[in-house]
């Protein structure tokens, strides 16, 4: 079955060419991540004083989207992994954060609704 092989080799090296795969996986990230999740060891989007949740995700506030620097040096936020995989993934789709203030004004400074 050459086919198959060949075709998995070059999936394979699609995937090397996005770097950060391996910054995830290095010492230095998981020791990043796991200090994130000490010091703020519950859900920064879903967590209330009623109803604590967990977090097991140290998630970018500014998605990094490769850039070395951001990856390293930016703003973490401890989160869970629902939270993770369903609001965080459509908000970087849509380009700002789901949510409301008290006063029902988007969170997020970059909404539409927030622009000078
Ligand atoms: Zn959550």
């Amino acid at each position: 079955m050459v086919g198959t092989r060949q075709r998995n080799r070059s999936h394979d090296k699609a995937r090397s060419n996005q770097p950060w795969r391996f910054w995830y996986r290095s010492e230095r990230w998981r020791r990043k991540a796991l200090a994130q999740l000490a010091a703020h060891p519950l859900c920064n989007r879903c967590s209330t004083d009623h109803r604590p949740v967990a977090a097991t995700v140290a998630n970018h506030v500014i998605p990094h989207k490769g850039n070395e620097a951001l990856f390293w040096e930016g703003e973490l936020e401890s989160v869970c992994a629902p939270c993770h995989d369903g609001t965080i993934r459509s908000e970087e789709a849509r380009g700002h954060r789901i949510g409301v203030t008290v006063d029902g004004r988007p969170k997020d400074p970059k909404h539409p609704w927030n622009r000078p």
